[in-house]
């Protein structure tokens, strides 16, 4: 059987002050904080994870927060250029007024036939939402793909976006690249990507399988090498079935040339690493065990968990990271 993936599982980025951070994803894009963890391979910088009410894959951005203090990215070649979720084809409205009443400057463009609402977040890093047609809505159910997005994103009811408005998991990424040509055979060749479309120095790809979060815009840049910092996207992550089919994924990677990680234990998901030809960090990540393997999933993001190995430098953890205290809801919304 052919190796495809379903499409996105997440995206991770960098961020400045994590309070700013997390009040912009939950208090105004209605995201739920799913996970309040650290990084793992850094645990003096939180990990913030954001998503539907249940963190399905398919719907998580998460961040370190490197602090205000932290080193400034810059974009460029090499780089995710825009995050993009799915909303409801009726709530285009909604989210421009919702965003201009924060002062958060809103583009609006047609692309490919959706309607799209440009911004960026408090750190610059740019997103989009996106409103799917309804005949694409309609083929995207059709196709049966449950990898998340519009047709199985689980509605967070306490969060400050009503059901009928909030996200709906990821449309699409962007990826700024030099050339085409490598990080498309990567695409192709080696995840099941299909190439779809093209307009306007865009190319749209999507995985086989079809569904929300399964599709990949290329761009080409004139930019040099973007650098990682405070303000850029981390890597992308696409899903993966399980560990097994993880060494498959190993397999084909290095099978294309590419130099793979060996699989990493990330507490909510197995994951390998591969920067492919482009420059971009690809991962891919298990679907399961989810962020409900140590909360409870009506309290995921409440508190601060770490990995057991840290748990004895609990005291020194917390005293060492930024000011946090939760994501800032208003309540007026
Ligand atoms: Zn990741």
């Amino acid at each position: 059987m052919a190796l495809e993936t379903p499409g996105l599982h997440h995206v991770t980025a960098i961020a400045g002050d994590p309070q700013r951070n997390a009040d912009f994803y939950v208090g105004t894009l209605g995201l739920r904080l799913v996970k309040r963890t650290v990084n793992h391979d850094d645990p003096g910088t939180y990990h913030l994870y954001f998503g539907d009410g249940e963190g399905t894959p398919g719907t998580n951005v998460t961040f370190f927060p490197w602090t205000d203090e932290g080193r400034p990215g810059q974009f460029g070649a090499g780089q995710p250029q825009t995050i993009a979720y799915r909303i409801p084809p009726g709530s285009v409205d909604y989210w421009r007024d919702r965003l201009e009443s924060r002062d958060v400057a809103v583009d609006r463009e047609d692309r490919f036939g959706e309607t799209v609402l440009r911004f960026e977040d408090p750190d610059g890093i740019g997103l989009e939402l996106v409103a799917a047609s309804e005949a694409q809505r309609t083929s995207d159910n059709a196709s049966g793909n449950t990898a998340g997005g519009a047709s199985n994103a689980t509605p967070w009811t306490e969060g400050p976006v009503s059901a009928e408005h909030q996200l709906q998991g990821f449309h699409a990424v962007t990826l700024a690249i030099g050339s085409f040509d490598a990080t498309a055979a990567v695409l192709t060749d080696v995840l099941g990507y299909e190439l779809e479309d093209e307009a306007d120095g865009r190319r749209r790809y999507r995985a086989a399988a079809g569904g929300p979060g399964s599709i990949v815009d290329l761009v080409e840049t004139d930019l040099g090498r973007g650098q990682m910092g405070v303000g850029t996207v981390h890597h992308v992550a696409f899903a993966a079935a399980d560990v097994e089919e993880q060494q498959r994924w190993r397999e084909a990677f290095a099978d294309h040339g590419l130099s793979p990680t060996e699989v990493i234990d990330r507490k909510y998901f197995r994951s390998i690493y591969v920067r492919e030809p482009g420059g971009v960090l690809f991962e891919m990540a298990t679907t399961g065990p989810g962020f409900a393997v140590d909360e409870d999933p009506t309290e995921l993001g409440s508190e601060l968990v770490l990995p057991e190995r840290l748990e004895d430098e609990r005291e020194r953890i917390e005293a060492q990271l930024p000011p946090f205290d939760g994501p800032t809801v208003d309540a007026s919304d």
